[in-house]
């Protein structure tokens, strides 16, 4: 039987718990990764892995070597999760980021087209495709709702999704778009919010400095990694490809991730002021968080829920974990560093 799988991105968050989940199930993994100064595979060894993983050096941008492999392995399944996946810096590089989250995701989609039509790809979109649904708080969103993307990296990754459903519709590939919202954990990338939270308090403990962030009120759908990866399987697993949204149907603010993060690490605190010179302080007076408005977005998405009725209808999605668990989760990995 034909184990093989390629994941492009495995050296991410999403990659790493793929290639684990996977690993268990005995697939033959061959991770794309691409030449780096600083350590590439810091996930995969920490979740122990990396000896078992085949790495194809590639980068999305360069297309030969992703293209060779496609066709000499033939892949059961395709993960396409590489991508510049950091919506602040697309502003400030929207033709790469256009480049790696877009054009990269036509040429694999036309390759497997070409060299092996069996092969199963799943293409990681995500809820920033929503984009601004200002003055609509408090709506779901579904695979039916309307995208409204207003970042470079929202955009394209819309435009892969379309393209995923193209060469699903028009060649009968089976190419399943998983609309995924925020999911997180240890292994989370340090430029993120919930990471950047999470050590940053900690951090303060030790030390006494300051967190510094953005729009406090954006609210986000947040997940735990571990249990979004397993859905990227599931979906693959389906007997039709299709667009599935995973979510836990649970909004909160970042402000309300920054009070649960210290009520986990006994820390008490306050917020006083309001706009840009709102802080937290702590009972001591230190102040904890300090917003910054060098680290507001161009236009910011204030508000992602979503409704993944019909993943827990077909595909069974059914989270084990939830955001206290994950941010325990988050703080017990951050201690033992610091340990
Ligand atoms: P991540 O931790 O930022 O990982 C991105 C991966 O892409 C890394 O392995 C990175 O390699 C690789 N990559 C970036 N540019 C590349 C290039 N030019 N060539 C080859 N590889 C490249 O992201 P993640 O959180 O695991 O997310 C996985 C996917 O899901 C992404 O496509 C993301 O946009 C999407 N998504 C994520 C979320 C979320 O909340 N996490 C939600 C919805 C959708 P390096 O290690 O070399 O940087």
């Amino acid at each position: 039987m034909n184990k093989n799988v390629i994941i492009t991105g495995v050296t991410g968050q999403d990659g790493a718990y793929l290639a684990r989940f996977l690993l268990r199930k005995k697939f033959k993994i061959y991770g794309i990764v691409r030449r780096n100064s600083n350590d590439p595979f810091k996930r995969l060894d920490i979740l122990g892995i990396t000896k078992k993983i085949n790495f194809i050096n590639a980068d999305l941008s360069e297309f030969k070597q992703i293209e060779l492999q496609i066709k000499k392995l033939k892949p059961k399944m395709f993960f396409n999760l590489g991508a510049q996946s950091f919506v602040s810096y697309s502003f400030d590089n929207p033709d790469y980021t256009d480049k790696i989250n877009n054009a990269s995701v036509v040429n694999i989609l036309e390759s497997i087209r070409l060299n092996s039509p069996k092969t199963k790809f799943y293409q990681a979109s995500t809820s920033e495709m929503y984009g601004d649904i200002k003055g609509i708080t408090k709506k779901v969103l579904h695979e039916e709702s309307k995208f409204n993307p207003v970042s470079p990296y929202a955009i394209s990754k819309l435009s892969a999704y379309y393209y995923t459903r193209m060469y699903r519709t028009g060649y009968g590939i089976f190419a399943s778009n998983g609309i995924l919202f925020n999911h997180e954990g240890p292994l989370r990338g340090e430029q993120f919010v919930t990471k950047k939270i999470v050590k940053g308090v900690l951090n303060f403990i030790h030390t006494g400095q300051p967190v510094y962030l953005g729009n406090i009120y954006s609210k986000r759908d947040w997940g735990d990694a571990e249990d979004y990866v397993e859905m990227m399987y599931r979906i693959l697993n389906l007997t039709k490809s299709d667009d599935f949204v995973i979510a836990t149907g649970k909004a909160y603010s970042i402000k309300e991730f920054v009070n649960m993060t210290c009520n986990f690490l006994n820390l008490k605190i306050k917020w006083v002021g309001s706009g840009i010179s709102e802080k937290a302080i702590t009972e001591q007076n230190k102040p904890l968080i300090i917003i910054k408005k060098s680290l507001f977005r161009p236009h910011d998405v204030s508000y992602l829920l979503g409704d993944a009725s019909k993943a827990k209808k077909i595909v069974g999605w059914k989270p084990k974990s939830n955001i206290q668990k994950m941010i325990k989760k988050m703080i017990e990995f951050e201690k033992k560093i610091y340990k």
